[in-house]
């Protein structure tokens, strides 16, 4: 991709562990590479097309400046942060951030820190089984799209499918929603489990039922397979209601480990005649277990 380079830009400021540092302050020095398409700005000659790096700059002398941080990791990763939300264009930041003067009783010429972060695609699946399982999902939506760290969230339609796992229960609502996010995968996972908190969720029964579930399904093209988070979801390829739903906002997206499309993995699904999703409609579904009532 494309970048945008910031090459020594100083900035006074105080950041450090020790008392004198943060009273003092000292000279720091950044490097920046601001990964973006310039080609619509190029071909338009445009600033309104681009980033401006005079902004970006000033942005990051307001950061570094109006923050005191005991490590330049925080003062970092505090940067970074602040650009990729302050400039849409830009989708990957490298920031380093040098302490030439760092107190060192030895002679050196520089300590630094260099990060890369940028925005993520996520793929989440959602599904309810209790009260107004509508209006669940759309606490899962919303509470994404109010993250500071979250943009561009967008749901599927909604499907009602038959309980899958083996555990008798309610029917359920099911869809998925796409975002763009900043978080890493376990942050993202915290925030999900956060949401299903505020939905009042309570984990009684394996696949048992439950107001708000929240799947990470895919997040860009990882591979992570760890009991705390397994991405892509293990059992996706057997579950039409996540695949259904998930087809509607990239049926192209290749799962990295088979190479499938969503929409392949659906057809493949539909071939062996398996399917929990049924033509039930959500608002079917609503209260027909009394918890919605009780709320
Ligand atoms: P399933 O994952 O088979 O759909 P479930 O959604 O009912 O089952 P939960 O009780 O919601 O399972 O989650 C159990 C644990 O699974 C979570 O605490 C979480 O740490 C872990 N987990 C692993 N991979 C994922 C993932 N991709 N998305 C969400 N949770 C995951
Ligand atoms: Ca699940
Ligand atoms: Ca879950």
């Amino acid at each position: 991709m494309d970048q945008i380079r910031i090459k020594g830009l100083e900035i006074y400021a105080r950041h450090g562990v020790y008392e004198e540092e943060k009273k003092m302050g000292q000279r720091f020095q950044v490097d920046a590479a601001l990964h973006m398409d310039t080609r619509r700005a190029g071909r338009s000659d445009d600033l309104e097309a681009s980033t401006d790096y005079g902004a970006v700059c000033r942005r990051l002398e307001e950061v570094l400046t109006g923050n005191c941080y005991n490590l330049i990791e925080a003062a970092a990763e505090y940067a970074a942060q602040d650009i990729l939300l302050s400039f849409p264009l830009v989708e990957k930041v490298t920031l380093e951030l040098h302490k030439p003067q760092a107190p060192i009783p030895l002679p050196f010429s520089d300590v630094s820190v260099r990060i890369d972060r940028g925005w993520h695609t996520a793929y989440i699946a959602l599904g309810s089984n209790m009260g107004d399982r509508a209006a669940w999902l759309e606490l899962g939506r919303s509470g994404l799209e109010k993250h500071p760290a979250c943009r561009d969230v967008k749901m599927a339609s909604l499907y009602g499918s038959l309980p899958y796992g083996g555990v008798e229960q309610e029917d359920f609502v099911n869809s998925a929603l796409s975002l763009r996010t900043l978080l890493s995968p376990y942050e993202l996972l915290d925030v999900l489990h956060g949401l299903e908190r505020e939905a009042g969720r309570e984990r009684l029964v394996r696949w048992g039922p439950r107001t708000l579930d929240l799947d990470l399904i895919f997040y860009d093209d990882l591979v992570l397979d760890d009991p705390r988070l397994t991405i892509p979801h293990p059992d996706l390829e057997n579950r039409d209601f996540v695949l259904l739903p998930l087809c509607e906002l990239a049926p192209a997206y290749r799962h990295p480990l088979t190479r499938k499309t969503v929409r392949q993995m659906l057809d493949e699904l539909r071939d062996r005649g398996e399917g929990q999703v049924t033509d039930k409609k959500a608002s079917d579904l609503q209260k027909t277990d009394g918890y919605g009532a009780r709320r």
